[in-house]
């Protein structure tokens, strides 16, 4: 193969990087410097992920003494051995995934897309199309990889070996810091990772408050790892649980049909064989997935019955702005505001985020869509608000 073409065009690009003068583009021109270098990265993780994927079969990475194409491809590139490996994964997917490959190969996938999306459609082919589309749509890595997620889940045949599985990886491993800093990692099935999360937050929400009483503030991880030591040494101050998410009559069913909700809000669906196992000591309500089936309220007050918190927290497990996936201290939103008569009602109420809720308070951002299908758009791009 010549490579005159490729050097050629790399020349072109080399003298524009040496030139590039950043501070020339005007705001729409910064963007669109940014489109199109990140499609170049696009393009060159493509290309070296198939051009490794065939040092690995005509074993050339042997020549330089390297124990395999991954550790060879992590020293020719000058990155961690877990990304090396994590390429030459993708790279041997892609032959199987048509979709991700044609994607990958027009620059319009990162890399940890591919990889991601090809995790998931390697268990279920059937959904790799629509995962592609999905990353083009500008999702975030977060919500891909929730969307891999669910596939990976739906694609699991045998709901208990799933979930001994999940058992039987769990694990604990401590290891002190070149400075003297304590660290760990775990890795614990959904359910019982849950209520670990569940007396975390409380913990760290508390700590965090406390905090920002006596005027300092610093990163929620810092409280957090406050909340780790607290938690260990002393024990929770309030009793916490975790929450499910599950469709009527799945534990009895004992699997989760296509389209069945069996989950555990922020972590995803879980095996039915762990649910059950939360359902025994569970305080169970129920919630209607309909909201036509929800009852007739309607309010000026400012009231929110537990029900309606509680259907509020499964339609907007995560930010109601679309694109949006912060699932993280989201705030209930009077989309139209009370002081222009919205009421207090299931059609006027989403859930989003803080952030969001600031851009529409204060700088007049607009709701569009229907309720319960609401969207925030920028002032300027705004349709009439509803
Ligand atoms: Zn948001």
């Amino acid at each position: 193969m010549d490579f005159q073409e490729l050097d050629g065009a790399i020349a072109t690009i080399e003298v524009f990087v040496r030139d590039f003068e950043p501070g020339l583009l005007d705001a729409r021109g910064a963007v669109r410097a940014v489109e199109r270098f990140a499609k170049l990265t696009h393009l060159g993780e493509a290309g070296t992920a198939l051009a490794a994927q065939r040092v690995d079969k005509t074993h050339a990475y042997r020549e330089s003494g390297a124990r395999c194409a991954a550790d060879w491809l992590a020293r020719k590139t000058g990155v961690a051995s877990a990304s090396a490996f994590r390429v030459m994964e993708t790279a041997d997917a892609l032959g199987e995934l048509p979709a991700t490959n044609a994607a990958f190969r027009a620059g319009k996938l990162s890399e940890a897309q591919a990889h991601e999306i090809a995790g998931a459609a390697r268990k279920d082919p059937t959904a790799e199309a629509e995962l592609v589309a999905v990353a083009q749509r500008g999702t975030t890595m977060k919500g891909l990889k929730d969307r891999c997620r669910r596939v990976r889940a739906g694609a699991e045949v045998d709901d208990a070996a799933w979930a001994q599985r999940l058992h039987d990886t769990r694990s604990l491993r401590t290891w002190v810091d070149p400075d003297t800093a304590a660290c760990g990692m775990w890795r614990l099935s959904p359910d019982k990772g849950a209520e670990v999360n569940a007396a975390l937050d409380a913990e760290t929400d508390l700590l965090f408050r406390a905090a920002r009483a006596a005027g300092t503030r610093e990163a929620r991880e810092a409280y957090a790892a406050d909340a780790l030591h607290a938690l260990i040494t002393r024990g929770p101050r309030k009793a916490t649980g975790a929450t499910l998410i599950a469709d009527a009559g799945i534990a009895e069913q004992g699997y989760a049909q296509r389209g069945q909700r069996c989950e555990i809000p922020g972590m995803g669906p879980i095996p039915v064989t762990l649910a059950k196992q939360m359902l025994a000591t569970a305080k169970v309500r129920e919630v209607p997935a309909d909201p036509a089936q929800l009852p007739d309220y309607a309010t000026d007050r400012r009231y929110y019955p537990p029900w309606l918190l509680a259907w509020l927290e499964q339609q907007y497990p995560v930010c109601g702005v679309a694109g949006c996936d912060a699932d993280f201290h989201l705030e209930i939103d009077h989309v139209v505001a009370k002081a222009d008569g919205g009421l207090t009602e299931p059609s006027n109420l989403w859930r989003i985020c803080w952030y969001h809720h600031r851009l529409k308070t204060n700088e007049d951002w607009l709701v569009t869509g229907t309720p319960h299908n609401w969207d925030l758009v920028p002032p300027s791009s705004g349709p009439d608000p509803p």
